[in-house]
């Protein structure tokens, strides 16, 4: 199974240094995954990032959130243009990298929006991830829609919401990527959803209801890794963590980053991998009871 980090709990930027970094990083605190965060995608050295992933033998996976200047759930054709080239893109560099998942806010922006998503955006947006899921689809890669909490988009932010949409979009290689923070805010149990999803579900994010350590606030893991087990979800897991000691100019400002939770990306890392290992490990044990 893939136990993979955020690329932003090791380093801030995505260059040379930053891959080099994260890969080490990741690698030495146990994970198989690395999760690139392709905000920028047209800035992105690929050629680069294939060096400096080489000695780790760690699979490669990228979530974003659009700009509204690429807001595929706009009404403004430009913003959805760009928004569809900016996939393409990510795409491309994921299929260099031999990458199997693409996940995040890929189908609106990552954004507090001021009024209801409207019928013609979400069909634009639909529009979008289909042609895109297409292309995803011929280089094996499997397209993951996060739902989200309410400030960060306006189309889903229940699993109910998102599965709503992906039965309108109607895309064999779209699936929905469920992530603890986001739950803990806007579900009623951490359980229910993810039974809900089982048929759905291609990709995880663990993180705490501060984004710091886990097991330091108010999440009900437990019931998220037995609802898992329940469903046998067998694809990846990937810890999300942000704190203003690693800062992202685009993504950090955007997620509302503005206390350090941590300043220690090793420890933090090698922590959030056994915690996880031992909560995947205690729920499938439920088995022999
Ligand atoms: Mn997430």
């Amino acid at each position: 199974m893939l136990i993979g980090c955020h690329g932003l709990v090791f380093s801030g930027k995505f260059d040379r240094e930053g891959v080099d970094l994260s890969a080490r990083m990741a690698a030495e605190a146990g994970y198989n995954l690395l999760e690139l965060p392709l905000l920028d995608p047209f800035s992105f050295d690929v050629e680069e990032a294939k060096k400096s992933l080489k000695p780790f033998d760690l699979s490669i996976s990228s979530s974003m959130g659009h700009s509204l200047d690429s807001d595929i759930s706009s009404e403004d054709p430009d913003a959805v243009k760009a928004g569809e080239e900016k996939l393409n893109k990510i795409l491309e560099i994921l299929h260099e990298l031999e990458s199997g998942y693409l996940a995040g806010v890929i189908y609106s922006a990552l954004n507090k929006y001021m009024q209801p998503a409207t019928q013609a955006g979400i069909n634009n947006s639909m529009d979008v991830l289909r042609r895109v899921a297409d292309r995803a689809e011929g280089y094996g890669i499997k397209l993951g829609l996060e739902v989200v909490n309410r400030y960060e988009t306006n189309i889903m932010n229940t699993a109910r919401e998102g599965l709503a949409y992906l039965e309108k979009l109607d895309h064999p290689n779209v699936g929905l990527h469920l992530d603890t923070y986001h739950m803990n805010i806007e579900e009623s149990d951490m359980f229910q959803p993810v039974l809900d999803s089982a048929d759905k579900l291609v990709y995880v994010h663990i993180g705490e209801s501060h984004r710091g350590y886990l097991g330091s606030g108010t999440v009900d893991f437990d019931n998220f890794f037995k609802a898992l087990d329940r469903i046998g979800y067998s694809g990846p897991m990937t810890f999300e963590s942000f704190s203003s000691a690693v800062v992202s100019p685009q993504l950090s400002s955007m997620l509302g980053i503005w206390r350090n939770l941590w300043d220690d990306s090793a420890d933090l890392a090698s922590q959030a991998y056994h915690f996880m290992v031992a909560k995947r490990r205690a729920a499938d044990t439920i088995k022999m009871h």
